[in-house]
């Protein structure tokens, strides 16, 4: 097992040599310790060290260096190693930077120089960070290896899956040295990929998501058969729902089909959640949130999808795609939409996920170092995706059908993508072809104004073209909108209500009592990560109210 890092990086070789020469004396034992002069070439090291399949401990940056200061480069680092823990060094003057960081780049600890004596002023603040690194109680193995193709929509979706569950996992490509090795040590043959190599060697061929997600220690089996309330959905509504349910002593279990985050857990960047001025990567915000909740006892359960919904007796039942069910005494829906497809372009729909992608800008971004890349969508969604491709690709382009940005993306993320040279935005153009050779290698665009059309080499298509909600399972038990999105309180048509339908529905409960909605899924919501959380939190409530009065 190698040693997990402690990377400093300084500009200044002599404070960057003294550190070092302090952590290697106390620590060097039992961690690797990397010394870097610039938030460049330390982020080279952290790809490296994250290739490798190693674990980094402790980042300590200082903050005044020339072209990328200590805070935009933990920032970075995060995206590579959200688990390591974050120090700040700083000289006084820096105290306020500092400060800021702790929103930014969620510090655990600013350090004033100068740290001497180490015994007295980094020591015990190494330690306190190396002791909660260790203790993370989802540290997750490191030792999960995905074998696959490169273009293969299965292995995408794997990868997906474990990255989206913050799994650390390297991949090897079946036909690499280290990827043949591995099938051979296994046992297995390159005819059926992918495969996962887990931490103790047993090798899953062709695994379901719910194979790959127990072997790598994520729950799957609820404990009970019954609940106080049953949360369906992992987004930041049905984490809302789960953090205030389990901190209120309610017997809470939450489900998610793939991994909990939904939509904001691919947002590389959200900037208007109420208390992060500096905004936030979506995968952080939400990872604290479902440790927020397990802290509250709430279960997690991922990689189950709930297919149906009944009433037994007095209890709600939820029933999952394996058959399998459990029992509430409520439910709150918090489903939310998923990404339309490009079904109507030939040639498209056989490249998912082998080259076309819907909504994966965080998972895939670091593949696509140096590679062009399209992004389709002229809404937020798009223009966060292009601005977190352009740090690691050539070039970006985006394929707006509108005549510009301003109608339909935020003014603030439009000057973003205008101060980003590589990244260019082509209007009123629209993909109407693709075609490839086992992946994508072509796109046919279209421009509207003039209907010319061009082909251009592509092998990265990210489309980002609105949502809608997947409720068909609802069918017959709640009432949902035209669209599908789930009716709720003064919402809900009580035209054809009895004289026995006594009680007026809840503000977010659905026609079935004791069923509350929350979220993008619910019809009429503002679909934002603070609403969603803001309903998920007052569904709880209203789940306190129907407790008591049924
Ligand atoms: C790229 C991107 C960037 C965004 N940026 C911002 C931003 O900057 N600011 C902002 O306010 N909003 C932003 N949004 C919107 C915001 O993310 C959503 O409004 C918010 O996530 C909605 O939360 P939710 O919980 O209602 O649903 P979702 O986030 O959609 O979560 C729903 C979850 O339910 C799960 N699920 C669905 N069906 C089932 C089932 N049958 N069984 C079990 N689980 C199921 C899904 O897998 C999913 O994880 C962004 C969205 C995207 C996609």
């Amino acid at each position: 097992m190698p040693r997990p890092v402690i990377l400093t990086v300084d500009d200044d070789p002599g404070v960057s040599r003294a550190v070092a020469r302090d952590l290697r004396r106390e620590y060097g034992e039992h961690h690797r310790i990397v010394r870097a002069d610039s938030g460049e070439t330390a982020l080279e090291a952290l790809r490296e060290i994250a290739l490798r399949g190693e674990q980094v401990a402790v980042i300590l940056a200082d903050q005044r260096m020339p072209r990328m200061s200590g805070v935009e480069f933990l920032e970075r680092a995060m995206d590579l190693f959200p688990r390591a823990r974050r120090v700040l060094l700083t000289a006084y003057a820096d105290t306020d930077a500092a400060i800021t960081a702790i929103n930014v780049v969620d510090l655990d600890h600013y350090l004033l120089k100068p740290w001497d004596p180490p015994e007295e002023k980094l020591y015990p603040v190494v330690d306190q960070l190396l002791e909660a690194w260790r203790r993370a109680p989802d540290r997750p193995s490191t030792d999960t290896r995905v074998v696959g193709h490169r273009w293969s929509a299965r292995s995408y979706e794997l990868r997906d899956l474990l990255a989206r569950n913050q799994v650390p996992f390297r991949f090897h490509l079946a036909d690499d040295p280290e990827g043949a090795r591995l099938l051979e040590a296994a046992g297995c043959g390159a005819e059926r990929l992918p495969v996962v190599v887990t931490g103790d060697g047993r090798a899953l061929v062709e695994p379901t998501d719910a194979e790959v997600a127990e072997q790598v220690g994520l729950s799957t089996h609820a404990t009970a058969e019954l609940y106080d309330l049953a949360v369906v959905g992992g987004g930041p509504g049905g984490l809302g729902a789960a953090v205030y349910g389990g901190s209120e002593g309610l017997r809470t279990v939450l489900v998610e089909s793939l991994a909990t985050g939904g939509q904001a857990g691919t947002s590389s960047r959200i900037e208007n959640y109420l208390g992060f001025p500096d905004g936030v990567s979506g995968s952080q915000l939400t990872d604290r949130a479902r440790r927020q909740a397990v802290k509250f006892g709430v279960e997690v359960l991922t990689t189950r999808t709930v297919t149906g919904l009944g009433v037994r007796g007095g209890v709600r039942v939820l029933t999952f795609d394996d058959g399998s069910e459990i029992a509430a005494h409520a439910v709150v829906l918090a489903t939310g939409v998923s990404y339309r497809t490009l079904d109507d372009v030939p040639g498209l729909t056989e490249f998912a996920g082998e080259g076309v992608f819907y909504g994966a800008a965080t998972t895939e971004a670091p593949s696509c170092a140096d590679e062009v890349v399209y992004v389709v969508g002229g809404a937020n969604s798009a223009g966060q995706a292009a601005m977190n491709f352009s740090r690691y690709a050539r070039r970006v382009v985006m394929l707006v059908r509108g005549e510009s940005l301003a109608s339909s993306m935020s003014h603030y993320l439009i000057e973003q993508i205008e101060g980003v040279a590589h990244i260019e935005v082509r209007t009123c153009t629209e993909v109407v072809a693709a075609e490839g050779e086992g992946h994508l290698e072509k796109l046919t665009l279209r421009d509207r104004s003039d209907g010319t059309e061009e082909v251009v080499d592509a092998q990265w298509l990210f489309v980002f073209i609105g949502a809608q909600p997947r409720t068909d399972w609802l069918d017959g038990t709640v009432d949902r909108d035209g669209r599908g999105f789930v009716l709720t309180g003064p919402d809900l048509d009580r035209s054809g209500a009895g004289s026995s339908d006594v009680r007026e529905p809840l503000h977010l409960e659905t026609s079935l009592p004791g069923v509350f909605a929350v979220g993008d899924v619910r019809g009429g919501s503002v679909k934002r990560v603070a609403s969603a959380v803001g309903e998920g939190a007052m569904a709880v409530s209203l789940v306190h109210r129907w407790l008591e009065n049924r």
